[in-house]
């Protein structure tokens, strides 16, 4: 058993960049030296796993020679000791009045690192929300746009979409992702289709964006959508999205982690909508984890997504429904082959 008070600890004094994600960190791999090209990427997580008992760290970075291990390895590279060695100062076998006082004096407190690009540059005063009392004319008409977004669209109001009437995202909602009551990234859809491109997003990393991360339960699986809205049908928040990219097997492997049931992959219907057939495709045929997941393909030709078969099936329980239509990869690899 190791405290995470001592990864905390080792990974902020020996590290580069280190941030926390999730239950766990990201930071510079110590082992490869990380991306060359930019200075701000950070391919190393460091995550616990339950099951194991265990603090891993994995580095996305191509070419990184030891792209894995458990925490022990890692201390062992950047301290220079052995693994044993690694193992005692990790456990606190070793006795060491620094880490003893550490204890004594509680958590010390550690600074995140701060990212030189990326931020959420929307500004809320060009924003309405639901709450919020329109001022005027021209606020009115975005304020009544919103309403009836939420209300075509079923969509809960606790995620907090807003629209914005002016600024860089004018005439888009705010479809937003929320971690810990703060908002951590956002997609900028358009009002109506006259409007280029659909999707006007921050430039921000997106690769550390999971949806309901700090709401999902072990106990149930979690269902990976295309769009954030359909993600915000699913119920007991476990839905989460790939947020309109393909589902890389990195964010596979943190969903592995946060859930013990397992991952169903529930993009856009692929009898009717080629991206949805072509991620499925990806994931089916090319990721490591495909055997490791299950999947749901959308059983109505005329439904697109998750948020159609709500607007249209006021009573469903999309997550039950999902569940219960679930299929193996064996069976959705067959099935995608007859689709044409
Ligand atoms: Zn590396």
């Amino acid at each position: 058993m190791i405290e995470q008070y001592l990864v905390e600890n080792f990974l902020y004094s020996n590290c580069e960049k280190v941030k926390r994600n999730g239950g766990g960190y990201v930071m510079r791999c110590p082992v490869c030296g990380d991306s060359k090209r930019n200075p701000n990427k950070r391919r190393c997580h460091i995550d616990y796993y339950a099951k194991y008992d265990e603090w891993v760290y994995t580095c996305y970075n191509g070419g990184c020679p030891v792209p894995s291990g458990n925490i022990q390895s890692l201390y062992a590279h950047v301290m220079g000791v052995s693994w044993k060695e690694a193992n005692d100062e990790l456990t606190e076998k070793k006795y060491d009045s620094e880490k003893i006082k550490a204890k004594l004096d509680k958590k010390p407190v550690f600074i995140d690192e701060i990212d030189q690009q990326g931020t959420l540059d929307l500004d809320l005063n060009d924003c309405l929300c639901l709450n919020q009392k329109p001022d005027g004319r021209i606020q009115e008409r975005y304020y009544a746009h919103l309403k009836k977004f939420y209300i075509s669209r079923w969509i809960p109001t606790r995620h907090n979409i807003m629209v914005a009437h002016s600024g860089k995202y004018k005439n888009r909602f705010i479809i937003p992702v929320y971690e810990d009551g703060e908002m951590i990234y956002f997609q900028g859809r358009a009002m109506n289709n006259d409007i280029e491109p659909k999707y006007f997003n921050p430039d921000v990393i997106k690769e550390n964006i999971v949806l309901n991360r700090e709401l999902f339960d072990p106990e149930k699986y979690i269902i990976v959508t295309e769009g954030l809205i359909d993600a915000y049908m699913v119920e007991y928040n476990q839905g989460t999205s790939c947020i309109g990219a393909s589902v890389s097997d990195e964010f596979i492997e943190k969903l592995l982690s946060l859930s013990k049931k397992g991952i169903i992959i529930a993009l856009d219907n692929p009898e009717t909508d080629e991206s949805g057939y072509n991620n499925y495709r990806k994931i089916i045929e090319q990721s490591k984890h495909a055997r490791r997941l299950d999947y749901f393909y959308m059983p109505y030709i005329e439904y697109k997504d998750l948020n159609d078969l709500r607007i249209n099936n006021k009573d469903i329980h999309i997550y039950n429904f999902i569940v219960e239509k679930s299929i193996s990869h064996f069976k959705a690899s067959i099935m995608l082959k007859n689709i044409i």
